[in-house]
């Protein structure tokens, strides 16, 4: 059965910071704080609708959950605990910084039923966590995700890629330190540029050069298929689609289906071997009929976003035809003619 939230968004609540590129306002599309009876009411409305309460957890996104004020965090936490267990939902999971995790606070989420913590990492190289005033270090993440797991809970991990100062190297050095630690998801959001951030302001004066589009979908499908060949569940890859994001961005790497875009991007690479290694070639004029198998569910990811696999090929010679094999590793494929 699939997993699913019952998102409550708290806006930029108690953060004393401010992010280069955060507009959490826009972000979450909310402005309003949610009270303790506007939990009570979302969890009742949402006991009443979803069937499958074991796999849904009550989730606190949105700012820094763990550093909001504390008479305000426990009266959310308080709201919530009693639909969780038995016979309710699965758990509660929030979203925080990294630097605002310790032992007693966890003691705290552990007695109001909370089960999965989310760390907003962003980068783990020092340096780009500086140029985009985090006001954390990457040895910040280190720690509280081994704290996070000692203490019992779910660890995630959400990734910012192509932000200020950051280039190829230090993205594909982040993946390899996520992997190292290991938490149990993590959230790829390649970044989006929003008016009213420090981040616009930076693109509009030309100090920050984005990344080219392309390699950041490049870059985000390697670590989408590392993570999950690691067994790391990757419960997003960017943004999701929201009018108040597309009214809003000035720049970044939004796409309302970049993770289509990513997966289509591995098959493109994945067929591209398979060919070569059977000695098929690309180029344009020629007409040559394949038969491509791939993971059981995997053929639209295979066809590519709007085709563009299919056309890809077809534009260099290559007719594929895609079929759906057990057998087949997802983004892997067996050519046959
Ligand atoms: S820590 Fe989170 S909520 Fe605070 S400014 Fe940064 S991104 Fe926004």
């Amino acid at each position: 059965m699939a997993h699913s939230n019952i998102s409550i968004f708290v806006p930029h609540a108690g953060c004393p910071y401010r992010c280069s590129f955060c507009d959490q306002n826009t972000i979450s599309g909310e402005n309003e704080l949610p009270h303790g009876e506007d939990v009570r009411r979302i969890c009742r409305q949402a006991m009443a609708e979803i069937k499958n309460l074991k796999d849904t957890e009550i989730a606190f996104f949105g700012g820094s959950f763990t550093a909001i004020d504390r008479e305000y965090m426990t009266e959310l936490l308080e709201a919530a605990h009693p639909f969780v267990g038995e016979g309710g939902f699965k758990g509660i999971r929030l979203s925080t910084r990294p630097d605002c995790i310790d032992e007693e606070i966890l003691r705290l989420l552990k007695s109001y039923g909370v089960t999965a913590i989310e760390l907003g990492a962003q980068s783990l190289d020092d340096k780009v966590l500086a140029a985009n005033d985090r006001g954390h270090s990457a040895e910040d993440v280190f720690n509280s995700s081994r704290l996070i797991r000692e203490w019992g809970f779910e660890l995630g991990l959400q990734l910012m890629g192509g932000l200020y100062g950051s280039c190829e190297k230090i993205e594909l050095d982040n993946m390899s330190k996520v992997l190292d630690i290991r938490p149990d998801t993590v959230r790829i959001y390649p970044v989006v540029i929003l008016k009213r951030t420090r981040l616009a302001g930076l693109l509009g004066s030309g100090k920050y050069r984005p990344m080219p589009f392309e390699k950041v979908v490049k870059l985000c499908s390697k670590m989408l298929c590392e993570f999950e060949q690691a067994g790391i569940r990757v419960i997003k890859c960017g943004l999701h689609a929201s009018e108040f994001v597309e009214q809003d961005m000035v720049g970044g790497y939004y796409h309302p289906a970049f993770r289509e875009l990513c997966e289509s991007e591995l098959y493109r690479e994945s067929i591209s071997n398979a060919l070569l290694a059977e000695g098929i070639p690309l180029y344009p004029g020629g007409n040559i009929n394949v038969v491509c198998a791939v993971a059981k569910g995997c053929v639209s990811r295979a066809v590519g976003h709007k085709r563009s696999n299919a056309d890809y090929f077809r534009q260099h010679g290559v007719n594929i035809k895609f079929i759906a094999d057990d057998a087949v590793q997802k983004y892997q494929c067996v050519i046959r003619r």
